[in-house]
């Protein structure tokens, strides 16, 4: 068997040829490829054509690394005239038109960058982070051009942090379908207004039915405004995150007051004040009942903390509404100041709260995407440019299947 078929054996040519092959220094394999059969067919509707040049330069692009060899694939490309489309370059089987790299390559770090770091990807493909990261970048952003978004009933908006803290991302979420529909710049009203002003029709807007969002004014906004028929739900999760947040900061009053003797006392309340009833051992809750006697203060805001849980469980709304009523009266009363505040927290946004009680609504779904695309960000340690986390959460958690879009005779490893 000539060497050509046996590396074409190899490395699975399906629709085109290799030629040529040789071994060039720094680990490099040239393989001079040409189009098989189809040799001059328009890129763009792949009608036959007249070849009208051959172009003087010879392209080429980096297939999968093969034994630690760098693989090249070398062809100059020849321009045809297409009755359609006039003179164009003629469609190459193993790569987008544009792309300097092959199909296969191309799926082969999508599925890399999917599952580890770029960094280690990077490592598998021969090649260094930031060209890879370049790469991915350019191939995403092509196979997610001309995307359009497509029966969107329940929209969730909500920010994330993805470098150590500093800048955030905001990220737009099909509820029903749980995928990211969007990922953003910022997150203030203008990151959220690019979303609906240049992704979503007027119809489409119409058709959005419910909206989930945290209590940031940006986004309540942005829904109010661009959507008319969707009913607000504030996110429980971040409710229960502020009301938590409350409870911690009587706790941490507390801590700052007592002498040396009491803070042994307080002393690893902190996670066991943010426990659920339903996941708290019964050593925890003795615990906390014995704060009736140790610490009165920390004693109620956690009493009404718990109490508030009953709040989700109700159907109706008149018992719910009865019921926050009554409990906004007690914590009043209470002389907690930070829970008094989460009171007029809960008072301004009193309806959008309420509707959960209707619908159920829930950013949780976008909560578990949440998980996916932390565990990205921490699996990177951080990004620096909010182009590479969109990358990464397109990639992992969106709602284009990007691999796929791959030919299906590239699919391989
Ligand atoms: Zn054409």
């Amino acid at each position: 068997m000539a060497t050509s078929k046996v590396i074409g054996k190899l490395l699975k040519f399906k629709g085109f040829k290799a030629v040529d092959l040789a071994f060039k220094r720094g680990n490099e394999l040239h393989i001079a490829v040409k189009p098989f059969k189809n040799g001059c067919e328009c890129s763009q509707c792949g009608r036959r054509g007249k070849i009208v040049r051959t172009r003087p330069e010879v392209r080429r692009w980096r297939d999968i690394p093969v034994g630690g060899w760098t693989v090249w694939f070398l062809y100059a490309p020849r321009e045809i005239q297409c009755p359609t489309h006039g003179r164009v370059e003629e469609r190459l089987p193993w790569a987008d038109p544009y792309a300097r790299m092959t199909y296969r390559y191309e799926y082969v770090m999508l599925r890399y960058c999917q599952m580890m770091t770029q960094k280690a990807g990077a490592g598998l493909l021969c090649i260094s982070a930031s060209t890879l990261s370049d790469q991915l970048h350019r191939c995403i952003k092509r196979i997610r051009s001309g995307h359009r978004i497509r029966g969107l009933k329940t929209i969730g908006i909500d920010e994330i942090s993805y470098c150590q803290g500093h800048k955030y991302a905001t990220l737009v979420y099909d509820l029903d379908r749980s995928v990211v529909l969007w990922v953003g710049d910022g997150k203030g009203r203008k990151t959220i207004d690019t979303f609906f002003d240049t992704l979503l029709s007027d119809y489409q807007k119409q058709q959005i039915t419910a909206g989930c969002c945290d209590m940031s004014d940006a986004y309540i906004g942005a829904i109010t405004t661009h959507c008319p028929n969707a009913a607000l739900v504030l996110d429980r999760f971040h409710i229960v995150k502020a009301l938590n947040g409350a409870v911690d900061e009587v706790r941490k009053a507390q801590w700052r007051k007592a002498n040396v003797n009491d803070r042994k006392a307080l002393k690893g309340l902190r996670w066991l004040l943010y426990r659920h009833s339903s996941t708290r051992s019964r050593k925890d809750t003795r615990t906390l009942k014995a704060l009736d006697k140790g610490n009165r203060r920390i004693y109620r805001a956690w009493c009404l903390k718990d109490e508030f849980e009953r709040f989700w469980n109700f159907n109706a709304r008149w018992a719910a509404e009865r019921f926050l009523k009554g409990w906004m009266t007690a914590v009043r009363r209470s002389r907690l100041e930070p829970m008094k505040k989460f009171v007029g927290m809960v008072q301004r946004h009193y309806d959008g709260i309420l509707v959960f009680i209707d619908t159920g609504l829930t950013n949780a779904v976008a909560e578990g995407l949440n998980r996916v695309v932390k565990i990205v960000k921490n699996r990177a340690s951080g990004f620096r440019t909010v182009d590479a986390f969109a990358d990464m959460i397109y990639l992992t958690a969106g709602d284009v299947d990007i691999p796929a879009h791959i030919p299906s005779k590239f699919r391989t490893v």
